[in-house]
């Protein structure tokens, strides 16, 4: 069985942010050579997620109407985690998008199903973080 992992690194100049990180993910497959396994792919941090859906940017706004309406980033000191931070709405939405996804590799491609990509959650921004990419398989 052959294992390949790498980290990648995003500096979001924003608070929030969804960037489509499937091109960087296939990129990685194309490295580790592995043509049957899985992927996964999940974030190093506690204030952004990784998840799947679609690459629509209705959708992409309708998540940050739907997200601040279920963590409202003000007023801050709402949130009893807010002591000397500002970010537990950023906590809370990390929790809903999920930390991670796991993608089945097929002839050496993503097996998606249809309108599928993965992207990276951004909820606290403006500093460097990183995603983990785990690939195993032959
Ligand atoms: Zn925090």
């Amino acid at each position: 069985m052959k294992s390949y992992r790498k980290e990648l690194w995003f500096n979001v100049p924003t608070r929030r942010a969804l960037i489509n990180i499937t091109p960087q993910v296939q990129k990685c497959l194309e490295e580790s050579g592995i043509e049957s396994g899985l992927v996964l792919v999940n974030a190093m941090h506690i204030t952004a997620s990784v998840f799947i859906n679609d690459d629509e940017s209705g959708l992409h706004h309708d998540y940050e109407v739907w997200l601040e309406k279920l963590a409202p980033h003000e007023p801050i000191s709402q949130y009893r985690h807010n002591k000397g931070e500002d970010n537990a709405d950023a906590h809370l939405k990390r929790q809903i998008m999920g930390r991670e996804v796991v993608v089945a590799v097929t002839e050496g491609e993503l097996d998606f199903g249809t309108w599928e990509q993965i992207f990276y959650g951004e909820f606290d921004g403006k500093r460097s973080k990183r995603v983990l990419v785990k690939i195993i398989g032959e």
